[in-house]
């Protein structure tokens, strides 16, 4: 099997202010200016009421788990060293539902479990990544 590597995000005029914030230790998302409602992943317009106007809002707390799986198996080179490894969804506290990996320990790892925001360096960027609350110094 062809050695595959792990791709880096691409930092851009729309993600830039994501990265940004990332490398404050921060989770950043979007909040349409007309409805109110946050949103992930970020868009210049609302994917609810489609008003073409939104901000950056971020937060470097945490949420909980709305679901979750652990990958046993995966053959890629890119993510072999990884296994076991829990990917899934969190809900910010006060924002959006969000797509996670989840880093630490993970035997514990349950559908409403309280999870931070923490970050991973990748290349030259902090990518989010969530701990548990309990690993949370
Ligand atoms: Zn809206």
């Amino acid at each position: 099997m062809a050695d595959v590597k792990r791709v880096l995000p691409a930092v851009d005029a729309e993600s830039r202010e994501f990265w940004e914030a990332a490398a404050r230790g921060e989770f950043a998302y979007k909040r349409c200016v007309s409805c109110g409602r946050a949103h992930w992943y970020p868009r210049p317009h609302c994917p609810y009421c489609h008003a073409d106007g939104t901000t950056w809002e971020s937060t470097a707390g945490g949420g909980t788990v709305y679901t979750f799986t652990v990958i046993r198996q995966n053959s890629s080179s890119a993510f072999r060293d990884w296994v076991p490894y829990a990917m899934g969804m969190v809900d910010l506290d006060g924002g959006p539902r969000v797509f996670a990996r989840f880093v630490g320990d993970i035997s514990g790892l349950a559908v409403g479990s309280r999870v931070e925001v923490s970050h991973e360096r990748v290349g030259d960027v902090d990518v989010p990544v969530f701990v548990t609350a309990a690993e949370v110094p």
